[in-house]
């Protein structure tokens, strides 16, 4: 679209105009494959000369317009998607990190992204710092490398809660010459754009808000646009040196601007394939349709039930950012001040098994392995997604032993704070 739409207009129409008698809707593009005139039409494809589509692995019109909607919702140049979260988390940091390099991480982080940057990533030989994104940044600088290559976080912590400071990690990243990744999935463009305090890259699991109704697993890179590549060529010559499996192309060179997600598509969707399937982005895109609307009622939710909560007796501790006695409320109101997420993590007073009763007596609210979706839903991590990790990683990731993740949908909210008083018993 050519004009500068608004946020709410760009998630009805954006990414998909039609031109005369074609459909109306976003069309399933569901071909493996796409057909040429000439031999010389398809070769100029294959050397990137000309953009176009040839194959599914490395690109599909659906993906493509949901990919566009995704970028202009958070102000970059371009976006891509992906089968998942963690194949967008993995590709949006291996796309500028190979063996015997590192980076710099967040704890606050989710439990998948965790062991993917912890333990698997590390068998690539590529090397990871854990750091308290409250620290100072003279103690994160102390994480730096001459060989680091990014620094990453999430804008809102799944499952904590805990704001990240952006505006003081890009100053690191920036200062140390190196691009600031942030997983936005919590937040989502309508309630941060983070490119607008510095990141550079921001990644999603669409999987949560963005779908929003639990039906298809996927993800998002976007790239700002604004990492300068070139001036920092030493550190990152998978951008700024020629790329042997394309004749000898730079990608900076040739794409300036668009090198990042360009190498991110050419290269690495094409090498390791973990492409959205064009059936899970045409439902991706019917959620973003109602993205704004949803993420307004997932908050006004979470705030009325947070507020509930931490005037229950039974309830130990309620961490929701909208709280004002939060210590993320300040961040808050500087990067979320239309509102966090729905998502609210609280413990309730007592054992472990404390926990476990009062989800077992929940009705409404469901216990399932999911979060941000319409319907409300709970979740232990320490005896679910996170019964990986020992009480001292779970405490290191922002994740008490105690704590309950309550995933707030957008049914009516009386229903649901009925539904949690007969569970407290
Ligand atoms: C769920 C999630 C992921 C992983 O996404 P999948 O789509 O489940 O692969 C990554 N980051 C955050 C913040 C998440 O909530």
């Amino acid at each position: 679209m050519e004009k500068k739409y608004r946020r709410e207009t760009l998630c009805v129409q954006e990414g998909w105009t039609p031109k005369k008698g074609e459909p109306r809707v976003l069309p399933i593009y569901q071909s493996t494959t796409f057909k040429y005139d000439n031999s010389e039409q398809m070769a100029r494809l294959f050397d990137l000369e000309d953009s176009g589509y040839f194959y599914t692995r490395l690109q599909n019109p659906t993906n493509d317009a949901v990919a566009a909607k995704i970028a202009a919702l958070e102000g970059g140049v371009a976006g891509m998607l992906t089968s998942s979260g963690q194949a967008a988390n993995f590709y949006a940091v291996f796309n500028i990190c190979e063996s015997g390099d590192h980076f710099v991480c967040s704890t606050a982080i989710y439990g998948g992204t965790y062991n993917l940057f912890s333990v698997t990533m590390k068998k690539l030989g590529i090397d990871m710092t854990f750091i308290d994104q409250n620290a100072s940044e003279e103690e994160i600088q102390k994480a730096f490398r001459p060989n680091t290559k990014c620094l990453f976080g999430e804008t809102i912590s799944n499952p904590g809660c805990e704001v990240l400071d952006i505006e003081k990690f890009a100053r690191i990243a920036h200062r140390n010459g190196v691009p600031l990744i942030v997983d936005n999935t919590f937040a989502t463009p309508i309630n941060c754009r983070p490119f607008e305090w510095g990141a550079d890259i921001v990644t999603h699991s669409t999987t949560k808000y963005m779908d929003g109704h639990a039906t298809a697993v996927g993800g998002a890179i976007v790239d700002s646009g604004n990492f300068d590549w070139d001036a920092h060529a030493d550190k990152f010559p998978g951008l700024t040196t020629p790329d042997a499996s394309y004749h000898g192309l730079t990608y900076s060179k040739s794409f300036g601007k668009m090198a990042y997600i360009t190498k991110a598509t050419a290269q690495m969707m094409r090498d390791l394939g973990s492409i959205q399937a064009p059936m899970n982005a045409f439902l991706l895109n019917l959620g973003l349709e109602t993205l704004h609307l949803r993420v307004k009622r997932h908050c006004e939710n979470a705030q009325r039930i947070a507020e509930w909560l931490s005037q229950n007796d039974k309830v130990a501790w309620v961490n929701y950012s909208g709280l004002p006695d939060n210590p993320y409320h300040a961040l808050a109101q500087k990067y979320l001040p239309n509102g966090s997420c729905g998502v609210i993590a609280f413990g309730l007073k007592g054992s472990r098994e404390e926990a476990i009763r009062f989800m077992d007596n929940l009705k409404l609210i469901c216990i399932v392995t999911h979060v941000a979706d319409a319907r409300s839903c709970v979740l232990h991590p320490a005896s679910h997604t996170h019964r990986q990790l020992s009480d001292e990683q779970l405490r290191e990731a922002g994740v008490a032993p105690d704590l309950i993740r309550l995933s707030v949908g957008i049914e009516n909210v009386e229903d649901l704070i009925a539904d949690i008083e007969q569970a407290l018993g």
